[in-house]
């Protein structure tokens, strides 16, 4: 016998509209607004997963986003294009409430990358059952494989002042010992983090890396303009050296004709080392396509004298040319020797797949040594 024609028919409806109602399915789809600062807005997201591993980010190391979009605004972020697919994504599953939707209409995509900001707010409960004592995943990091907190945007961002998803995800681990954990970040918001990090290099092997690509304020600032200020930075790096973290900074990506000068690269060495640092990584600018659209209009605006030299280095590659790297490891090597820290790294994946991870901040190179630009 079946079912009679109008209960049917109710339950068509109620599948159809929902059980509350076409806009109350649609409302309680919509990611959640957490929180608005100037012209920044926050909207939490739910992670499925979070510890991405090395075959899909296609590099060596394990590596953890808490954030989507980052704040820091950096000319040169390589990173961009990881937020257009969240916003895509949103946009297809209609999970965008209108304010969110107009932004997106209206905004270019890499502007959006600093104004629409998606907080994983799961994540540190994620992680916790994806690493449970004895799991798979937990036993194989215990192999020496790094898990990487940072490579697509800033896990010490503005927003980490008041979400605390970072913090949160760093307690996790510190309750796991025997792994290798690899933090990269601009802010010196780290150091209140000073506590937990202590934790985990009690019982784990920790490297901070402080990204840090001048010395000069005003140039920071408008290569970076919303990141803390290199001084803010090294008094981070020497608070964390001082804790007896191994902490060195990044710099990267040194860009061509812009942060390339020697004199100024040796100052910067010169003054992490005075703090103790561990490590330096450098590498030139690497420029694929969605960095590109950002970066060559600010290089029009900003250093309309270079625009030629980076479109004929840049035009047809994303990478610079091999002397112009070999040079720039050299160069940095010798400076690393003369200033004794301790470990030199060339970050130069040039292998276009995945996040851009570690590479991720290189983007481009000109040493003004007695190299030519290349191009
Ligand atoms: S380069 Fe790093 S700090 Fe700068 S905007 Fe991109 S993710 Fe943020």
């Amino acid at each position: 016998m079946g079912m009679p024609q109008k209960s049917r028919s109710v339950k068509k409806s109620q599948r159809e509209a929902g059980l509350f109602g076409e806009a109350y399915e649609r409302e309680s789809r919509l990611l959640p607004l957490i929180g608005e600062q100037k012209d920044i807005r926050y909207y939490s997201t739910s992670a499925k997963s979070i510890l991405n591993g090395p075959e899909t980010t296609g590099m060596g190391f394990w590596s953890i986003n808490p954030y989507v979009g980052c704040a820091f605004g950096c000319a040169y972020c390589y990173a961009r294009y990881t937020h257009r697919y969240v916003m895509q994504r949103a946009s297809d599953n209609e999970r965008m409430e209108n304010a969110l939707a107009n932004r997106y209409e209206e905004m270019p995509p890499w502007l959006a990358f600093e104004r629409n900001i998606f907080v994983k707010q799961n994540a540190p409960d994620i992680l916790a059952k994806t690493l449970r004592q004895g799991s798979d995943k937990y036993l194989s990091l215990l192999k020496g494989e790094a898990i990487v907190i940072g490579t697509a945007t800033d896990p010490y961002q503005p927003a980490e002042r008041r979400f605390r998803v970072t913090r949160r995800i760093l307690e996790v681990l510190a309750e796991h010992p025997g792994l290798k954990v690899v933090i990269i970040s601009k802010s010196p918001l780290i150091t209140r983090d000073i506590d937990v990090l202590s934790r985990i290099n009690r019982h784990s092997d920790l490297s901070i890396h402080i990204s840090l690509i001048t010395l000069d304020r005003d140039l920071a600032r408008k290569l970076e303009p919303r990141s803390p200020t290199p001084e803010a930075r090294i008094r981070g790096l020497a608070r964390l050296r001082e804790a007896g973290i191994d902490a060195g900074i990044n710099c990267m990506p040194v860009l061509p004709g812009i942060t390339d000068n020697p004199s100024d690269l040796e100052a910067l060495v010169k003054r992490v080392s005075e703090v103790g640092a561990t490590y330096v990584g450098a590498c030139a600018l690497r420029l694929r396509s969605t960095a590109k659209q950002r970066y060559m209009p600010f290089i029009m605006k900003e250093f309309p004298h270079l625009e030629e030299r980076y479109r004929n280095t840049y035009g047809n590659d994303s990478n610079a040319g091999s002397k112009y790297r070999e040079g720039l490891t050299q160069f940095f090597h010798e400076l690393c020797e003369r200033y004794k820290v301790e470990n030199w790294a060339r970050v130069d994946d040039t292998n276009d797949e995945g996040d851009g991870a570690l590479s991720a901040e290189c983007s481009i190179p000109s040493l003004q040594l007695a190299l030519p630009f290349p191009g």
